[in-house]
């Protein structure tokens, strides 16, 4: 039963939750990006990767070692075996790791390897993933479901906040209509909304929003405008050969490309990309 206002709801112009993880803080001046393949296929490909992130000045990395697959038949993800994965890049560099979990048996495996557990779109609403989640000391990014109203988004959060942790983090990746052409429609205006209704800080994801690596770059440019506290990029080594999600993943190359276009997009609305210079370690 609720008795007083929500959680997550915004008091005033200047109640703003930070939430960090590694090097980065979002909902502050900075804008993160967390970048990497949809899923963990080896170490050769994650070193890969973290590398080029380092390089570039991208303080979080994505890491999906469990894959919530629309087909049974389709690739689960490199489980349990990419734990040691994780640990190598955790050996390996200050990178911030965001792993999606889709059991509470998830989150107990994943917990020291990572610094931040994803929620998908499919998972919104599993109340009993999000009520551990809310009793763990690490952040969570939690991402619209593919036809969740902004009320239920909210309250999904709502469900980790009430257990206790704070460090939540919201991602609009698009929402399910009528066109197949773009994979997801991304709901820009419920970025600038949500900045409105909640103090916790709000990412895009353009790759889950698009399914088309062309519109990456463009997508993320609008996002940064309308007020995003960050972006959840998916990248790969070799992007036509990803096991999942080939078709959106962008090269390291191309990533490095569009940080690089974004830094005076995000001065212009009076913020800053985090650079090499800040968040640099050797790998
Ligand atoms: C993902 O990030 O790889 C993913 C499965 O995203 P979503 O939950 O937004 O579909
Ligand atoms: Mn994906």
């Amino acid at each position: 039963m609720m008795t007083g206002t929500p959680l997550f709801q915004k008091n005033s112009d200047t109640h703003q939750t930070m939430v960090s993880m590694g090097k980065a803080t979002f909902g502050g001046g900075d804008i993160p990006i967390i970048a990497g393949p949809c899923s963990v296929e080896s170490e050769d490909q994650m070193t890969a990767v973290a590398k080029t992130l380092i390089q570039i000045g991208v303080p979080c990395i994505r890491a999906g070692i469990f894959k919530p697959r629309t087909s049974p038949y389709k690739f689960q993800g490199i489980g349990h075996d990419g734990l040691d994965i994780l640990q190598s890049i955790r050996e390996q560099s200050d990178l911030a790791i965001v792993s999606e979990v889709l059991s509470i048996e998830h989150v107990m495996l994943a917990s020291p390897y990572v610094d931040c557990f994803q929620v998908g779109a499919r998972n919104m609403q599993n109340f009993e993933l999000l009520k551990t989640l809310g009793r763990q000391e690490k952040p969570v990014l939690l991402k619209r479901g593919i036809a969740a109203t902004l009320e239920e988004f909210l309250m999904a959060a709502e469900y980790i906040l009430l257990e206790g942790n704070s460090q939540v983090i919201l991602c609009e990746r698009g929402i399910r209509s009528f066109d197949p052409q773009t994979r997801n429609v991304l709901d820009l205006g419920s970025v600038a909304l949500l900045k409105e209704l909640t103090h916790l800080p709000v990412i895009v994801d353009p790759s889950h929003a698009t399914g088309k690596r062309s519109l990456v770059g463009p997508v993320s440019k609008a996002a940064i405008a309308v007020g995003a506290d960050g972006l959840i990029i998916e990248a790969h080594p070799e992007p036509e050969k990803s096991i999942s999600d080939a078709d959106q993943a962008i090269s390291l190359l191309t990533l490095q490309g569009l940080h690089r276009e974004l830094i005076p997009i995000a001065t212009a609305v009076g913020r800053t990309l985090p650079t090499l210079e800040e968040v640099a370690v050797p790998c």
